[in-house]
């Protein structure tokens, strides 16, 4: 039986990579100054710079890799279709600031497929096993929304149902480890239910990395330029870079929370603790895919086929089949599990995918394996993990790390509280903290105040399924 995107929000009760595409990568000495300074070029940084421009004020955006799109990446270069590396899945088509332009970029952007499969042993479930996973997963939801009421936050796995019998691991998985990155121990109740509904997912044909590189064609970019050091004060601000140094009147930090927790960016005066407790708080969770070229289609899946199985351990994936239509497999490895398994390395990854594969399918595809990839964003050393996750207690953290530290504005997936992990969150928190810095130098006139930016979007019903139905990654 295949779960449906209804079938998961009824079930919730509570809830050569990217091509260049002439990013405006600069050709031209680093310029000494301007007005704002975006340190990273992910979703919030080419959102923040895309704003400012639109202020006309003059802005640069500096990049550590040679790449635009940070956790979304496309890579173009390995097989001969593209595949995201990052983010796949654009969700909330009509509130999402990101869905218009992406209309309009030329590219190609469809409804993600929404059907779900579950695997029991080497069979599909059936209708009634489908249903009782369904109903664990509605009282999984409905204890963690009300835990997430409570006095104390608590972690979601403490206030699990004891009775959700073979589907507890499977349940787990879904809400948590595939969710977040994180496993359902490591995560705060009241972050997950003020995360807003992941509804309705958008993919984009030519690939999601494709996409923020072509929304940042008309941005002033230096690649492989990472900023070293930022000296700072409430009047202006220098980044240093080993191609020189740039003066400007406020600077926005996009950096993940955990390379922010790291001190990679050295700040003079340091940064206030709160701000570095707050990232540290909100560390990333562990999500990779292992990517399989299966021709001749040998696990007899359709196009876009999803599939996850009844397990009783958090060594588990969700795979993607045919992806595009292609002849591509992703095996998706997340949480404690996918972390361990990331930190022994690709061939591992790839050993893994065969077993788990074997296991669900028999052994007779394994022939079929033309070529394969895996993704390894914990060891990405400009980006450390997939998406942040609150430890219980810590979804306050979010908020903290939006206040204005001098002339510097954080910005990224971590600082946005109900989008957290998501590219629409980054976005969105790229084009607010573009605003606050705006305002901080004086440059917002009626005129350009009035440039089209999304309204944050709060939470205004209980969060649904925090994954498929809309899938989450
Ligand atoms: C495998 C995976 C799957 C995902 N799937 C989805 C999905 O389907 N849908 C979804 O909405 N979200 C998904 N996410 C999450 C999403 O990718 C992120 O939330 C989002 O892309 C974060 O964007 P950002 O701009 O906040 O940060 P980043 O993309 O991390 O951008 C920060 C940039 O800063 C740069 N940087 C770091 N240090 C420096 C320095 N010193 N100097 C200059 N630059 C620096 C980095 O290189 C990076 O480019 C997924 C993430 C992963 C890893």
């Amino acid at each position: 039986m295949t779960i449906t995107r209804r079938d998961f929000l009824s079930a919730s009760t509570a809830l050569a990579l990217t091509p260049a595409l002439g990013t405006g990568a600069w050709g031209a000495p680093l310029p000494r100054e301007a007005d704002i300074v975006v340190i990273g070029a992910g979703a919030a940084g080419i959102a923040a710079a895309r704003r400012i421009l639109a202020a006309n004020r003059k802005v640069i955006v500096i990049e550590a890799t040679g790449e635009v799109g940070g956790r979304c990446l496309t890579d173009t270069a390995t097989f001969d279709v593209p595949f995201d590396r990052g983010a796949r899945w654009m969700h909330n088509p009509d509130a999402n600031p990101m869905m218009r332009l992406a209309r309009s970029s030329g590219l190609d952007v469809y409804p993600a497929p929404l059907g779900r499969k579950i695997r029991v042993g080497r069979r599909f479930a059936r209708t009634g096993e489908t249903e009782e996973f369904l109903s664990a997963l509605v009282r999984a939801n409905h204890a963690i929304d009300v835990a997430s009421r409570g006095k104390v936050d608590v972690s979601c796995a403490s206030v699990l149902p004891k009775d959700l019998g073979d589907w507890a691991g499977t349940a787990e998985f879904v809400l948590g480890a595939n969710a977040t990155g994180k496993d359902l121990k490591d995560l705060s109740a009241v972050d997950k239910v003020h995360a807003l509904e992941r509804n309705a997912a958008i993919a984009c044909r030519q690939g999601l990395g494709t996409l923020i590189a072509k929304l940042s064609e008309q941005v002033p970019l230096a690649l492989s330029t990472p900023a070293s050091r930022v000296a700072w004060s409430g009047r202006d601000v220098t980044v240093e870079t080993p191609a020189g140094k740039i003066a400007a009147r406020a600077a926005i930090v996009t950096v993940s929370s955990n390379v922010l927790a790291a001190g990679n960016i050295k700040f003079t005066p340091e940064i206030p603790k709160r701000q570095l407790d707050a990232a540290a708080r909100l560390n990333l969770g562990s999500y990779d895919r292992i990517v399989l070229q299966l021709p001749g289609n040998p696990l007899g899946l359709v196009r876009d086929d999803i599939v996850i199985e009844q397990s009783n351990s958090t060594r588990t994936a969700l795979l993607f089949a045919n992806m595009g239509p292609s002849s591509l497999c992703s095996i998706d490895v997340a949480g404690s599990f996918g972390r361990d398994l990331s930190s022994q390395g690709e061939p591992a990854m790839v050993a893994f995918a065969v077993e788990w594969l074997t296991k669900l399918f028999g052994s007779e595809w394994a022939a079929a394996v033309e070529k394969s990839s895996a993704t390894r964003w914990n060891a990405a050393p400009f980006v450390q993990g997939a998406m942040s996750v609150a430890a219980p207690g810590a979804q306050p953290s979010r908020k903290v790390l939006t206040e204005p530290i001098g002339c510097m504005f954080l910005a990224g997936e971590a600082t946005h509280e109900t989008l957290w992990g998501t590219v629409d969150g980054a976005w969105e928190s790229g084009e607010r903290a573009a605003e606050a810095a705006l305002q901080k130098i004086g440059a917002l006139t009626d005129e350009s105040a009035a440039a089209p930016v999304a309204k944050p979007r709060r939470r205004v019903a209980p969060a649904r399924s925090a994954m498929p139905g809309a899938p989450a990654n």
